[in-house]
């Protein structure tokens, strides 16, 4: 059956120099407003010990606008500032739930400079995106369709590091789900590779089930380096290091671009071609552990394939397996399922006592399928 999801699509665009100030403008306001309603909530609690609501922030936002030092509020949209508002209390209701720390305030430099417009900011018509305060419609790139007749709910416009703007609009998209594929497959995040498929798909892994790093993505990392140690020679404040900046910002978005790019057809063939898709469960603690660079990027690929896997797992009516993160799945002979007393990790190839011969990754691939079929 098709079902109706919410799905956000995002493109770049090009802000005339008008639009480009009002927006700089609209996210400058966004973020006083969210820092003094962050700093009124901060002072009832250790004064008062008392809990400042939404409703009471709103309240203070309409104070504001009115007072004269703070008279700029009124040149913005007021959409961006009361979801400021809403994005505080969301951070709030996180932080007293336990499931994150305590909101801290956003910093002129190192804060995603975004402003979130709801539908009544914004004009949608025939094609063209007007916000709020805005003149014209945005000069966006269609890299792709949004969905036939969509009516976007939300829209929000941000600029990175790099300096590139884009515009996410979050929209009803209609879901058809695939027919049921026979395949099942368990996948162990790798170190030396990318992801590891108990099984291989052809033009996706090598013929053991590997999945490599991105085209290019070894190029890219010597073109950062390098961008990195410019910027390492400039002098501070210099005209010079903030070009150096936006240029190292520039290659580690195209980076950024080309991991998500690729992990998108890796788990949409993945969730394509396999019924039931197994995966392992790895502790956040467990990867924090380590500090190393390539840890951490395979690290933060794998939280990105683990949540593309869910919604298109859903999407698609595929089950997604999550086995026990204790599981020895490195250890374990998938053949015979004998445990192995020790497996240090550089070990790459072992010899089980029954004869079988093991890729480590591929072995750990196996086993994590017959745990997750087992666990059904
Ligand atoms: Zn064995």
């Amino acid at each position: 059956m098709a079902q109706s999801v919410k799905r956000a699509f995002t493109y770049r665009f090009y802000p005339t120099p008008e639009q480009a100030e009002q927006l700089a403008r609209t996210f400058g306001c966004a973020r006083l407003v969210y820092n003094k309603a962050l700093e009124e909530r901060s002072r009832a609690y250790t004064r008062e010990g008392r809990r400042v609501s939404y409703e009471e922030s709103s309240a203070a936002l309409t104070a504001w606008k009115r007072a004269e030092e703070l008279g700029f509020l009124r040149e913005v949209s007021s959409v961006p500032l009361q979801q400021a508002l809403r994005h505080l209390q969301a951070a709030f209701t996180n932080f007293f739930a336990k499931r994150a720390a305590h909101p801290r305030f956003k910093s002129r430099k190192r804060s995603r400079l975004s402003a979130e417009y709801t539908r009544s900011a914004f004009t949608w018509r025939d094609g063209h995106l007007t916000l709020a305060k805005l003149g014209g419609p945005l000069d966006i790139v269609w890299s792709r369709p949004l969905p036939e007749g969509a009516e976007p709910s939300t829209v929000t416009v941000s600029k990175d590091a790099a300096g590139r703007w884009s515009v996410s609009i979050l929209c009803a998209d209609t879901i058809h789900p695939l027919d049921p594929a026979d395949g099942a497959v368990g996948i162990d995040a790798g170190i030396t590779s990318l992801l590891t498929l108990s099984r291989p798909i052809p033009g996706l892994t090598d013929a053991a089930g590997k999945v490599a790093n991105p085209r290019h993505e070894r190029a890219d990392r010597r073109r950062l380096a390098r961008a990195q140690r410019a910027l390492a020679r400039k002098d501070k404040g210099s005209s010079n290091r903030a070009k150096a900046k936006v240029r190292v910002a520039r290659v580690h978005a195209r980076i950024a671009d080309r991991r998500r790019d690729h992990l998108h057809k890796l788990t949409t063939s993945i969730v394509r071609e396999n019924q039931v898709i197994a995966i392992e469960d790895l502790t956040v603690r467990n990867l924090v552990r380590n500090h190393r660079l390539a840890r951490a990027i395979s690290d933060a690929s794998w939280r990105e394939v683990r949540i593309m896997l869910a919604y298109k797992a859903a999407w698609y009516g595929r089950e997604l397996v999550v086995v026990d993160r204790w599981f020895p799945s490195s250890k374990r002979c998938s053949v015979c399922g004998t445990i192995a007393a020790s497996m240090p990790l550089e070990v790459r190839e072992w010899v089980c006592a029954c004869g079988a011969a093991h890729d480590r990754d591929v072995n750990a691939a196996r086993n994590v399928l017959a745990a997750g079929l087992a666990e059904r």
